[in-house]
């Protein structure tokens, strides 16, 4: 446990930035340790963080011994000089570097991408990563070459009249252990998936209206599991969006079929019909044990059967997504799981590391989880890498989130010409992403100068429902902003 005080007497943003880092930084270093806001005498570390009077104090102890006592100004460089000042304590105490040094917020790629923008080499980009933020050698380089890819494949997108499309569909066959998406069970909500497309088709037509003149660069309809609605349901969408949008220029139009106990051939065909070209199967992991743990419903063999099905229904891009750091995984459960995915030879693999969410069951009941280790190293993350490139598949983007297991990335892998274009549109915040759906979220990318502003949709599917009128609105007041004289078009 560790016990963060944090008094910010003359509410300053800096502080706030600061509690952020720290709070970061400290679970970075201690993973398995809870941060607590009440003093406990069990509390192996107290962190002090006062902002009084445009000066900052910082102590922190460990067992009444003061690790670090400090007092700063608050200044331009402050966020530079305190994450260095904590980085240096903690990786003393603790004997180890992180693998992306003291980067907790940050995208790595969004970084370099802004460097490459501004002329800076590769080689300086790397140097730049390493001497700033003391990220490892190895991981500067992959955050270049991933910028570089995305660079390549983001100079073709539109930013004057395109614009990329998310819809929503929050049903599941059950719920993945991990999960802190919107998402529901599919069997309690069968009565009114009808009722829920009405509504989708209804904020889907008023998009429409708003970005008349415009197209959509991507279309991404994702979730949840979309394909756990029927073939007809799927169907009747997939015409809405046809009807009311411009399709033609679309570069990629993708449809998640994450979970294989919601895919058959009829559901592929539809897809098919509409020139869906890009679709995922998710297996998460090949070994039968840990996919019954997780909670995912369905078996190894019903993965390769979907598999084969969307193959043989004609989709040449498929990605597949997995999950390293499952609870009681080892490394050679990873080595099993790849070695399976070689087999089926998907055009894109996305590897993620478990990242412990507040809202998932596996954070809330963690107890009854306690006895499965959670194992993710360096030596894992090298051997996916290389078995990616065994593959043929490059890494082309890339993110890191809050409380991911050992501290890594999640990186996504493809084929030349395969990758996942709205994946890097939704990292590099570069174009608006309208959402519509319950829980979604609408990203307005102000071109002109980059300002982001979100609208975001409830999350609750019954409210979503009974207020869709209200969340219109919503994006009524985003769009009327983003539509200003010039704010679109002025990129
Ligand atoms: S498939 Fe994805 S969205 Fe659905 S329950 Fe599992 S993690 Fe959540």
């Amino acid at each position: 446990m560790i016990y963060i005080n944090v008094l910010n007497k003359c509410d300053n943003t800096v502080c706030n930035n600061l509690e952020y880092d720290l709070r970061a930084l400290l679970k970075a270093f201690y993973p398995s340790e809870e941060i607590i806001n009440k003093p406990q005498q069990t509390a192996f570390m107290n962190a002090e963080l006062v902002c009084d009077d445009l000066t900052v104090y910082f102590s922190l102890k460990s067992q009444e011994k003061t690790l670090i006592s400090r007092q700063f100004c608050v200044s331009d460089d402050l966020k530079d000089k305190f994450d260095n000042m904590l980085y240096e304590a903690l990786s003393g105490l603790c004997g180890r570097e992180l693998p992306w040094g003291m980067l907790t917020g940050i995208r790595p790629t969004k970084i370099v991408y802004s460097l490459i923008e501004k002329g800076m080499s590769d080689e300086q980009s790397a140097a730049y990563l390493t001497e700033h933020y003391k990220v490892s050698r190895r991981k500067a380089l992959l955050a270049v070459s991933i910028a570089n890819k995305e660079k390549m494949i983001l100079d073709k997108i539109d930013y004057k009249d395109g614009y990329s499309l998310y819809i929503g569909i929050p049903f599941c066959p059950t719920t993945c252990l991990y999960c802190s998406f919107t998402s529901y069970p599919i069997a309690l909500f069968k009565k009114k998936t009808d009722m829920y497309l009405d509504c989708l088709i209804k904020e889907l037509q008023y998009v429409s209206k708003r970005f008349n003149g415009k197209h959509p660069d991507t279309v991404y309809i994702g979730g949840g599991t979309p394909t756990t609605l029927e073939a007809n349901q799927l169907d009747r969408l997939l015409t809405e969006i046809e009807n009311n949008f411009d399709v033609s220029e679309v570069l990629e139009f993708t449809v998640e079929a994450g979970r294989p106990d919601s895919v058959d051939a009829e559901k592929f065909e539809v897809l098919r019909k509409h020139g869906i070209d890009r679709i995922s199967i998710n297996p998460q992991t090949m070994n039968q044990k840990t996919l019954d743990l997780i909670g995912r419903k369905h078996t190894v063999d019903d993965v390769c059967r979907a598999f084969s099905l969307a193959r043989s229904a004609g989709f040449g891009n498929i990605n597949m997504d997995i999950i390293v750091g499952l609870p009681g995984e080892t490394k050679e459960d990873v080595c099993y799981t790849l070695e399976r995915i070689k087999e089926m030879k998907p055009d894109s693999l996305t590897v993620h590391s478990l990242a412990l969410k507040r809202a998932a069951k596996l954070n809330i009941k963690k107890d009854d989880y306690s006895g499965y280790a959670i194992e993710n190293t360096d030596e894992i993350i090298s051997m996916t890498m290389d078995y990616a490139k065994d593959m043929g598949l490059f890494p082309y983007y890339m993110y890191r989130q809050k409380n991911m297991a050992g501290n890594f990335e999640n990186v996504g892998y493809s084929k030349e010409g395969k990758e996942g274009i709205y994946n890097i549109l939704i990292m590099e915040e570069k174009q608006t992403i309208t959402a519509v759906g319950a829980g979604a979220s609408t990203k307005l990318v102000f071109p002109y100068n980059g300002r982001i502003e979100r609208v975001e949709n409830v999350k609750d599917v019954n409210t979503y429902m009974e207020r869709i009128d209200d969340m219109i609105e919503r994006k009524r007041v985003g769009f009327d902003m983003l539509f200003e004289r010039g704010n679109f078009d002025a990129g």
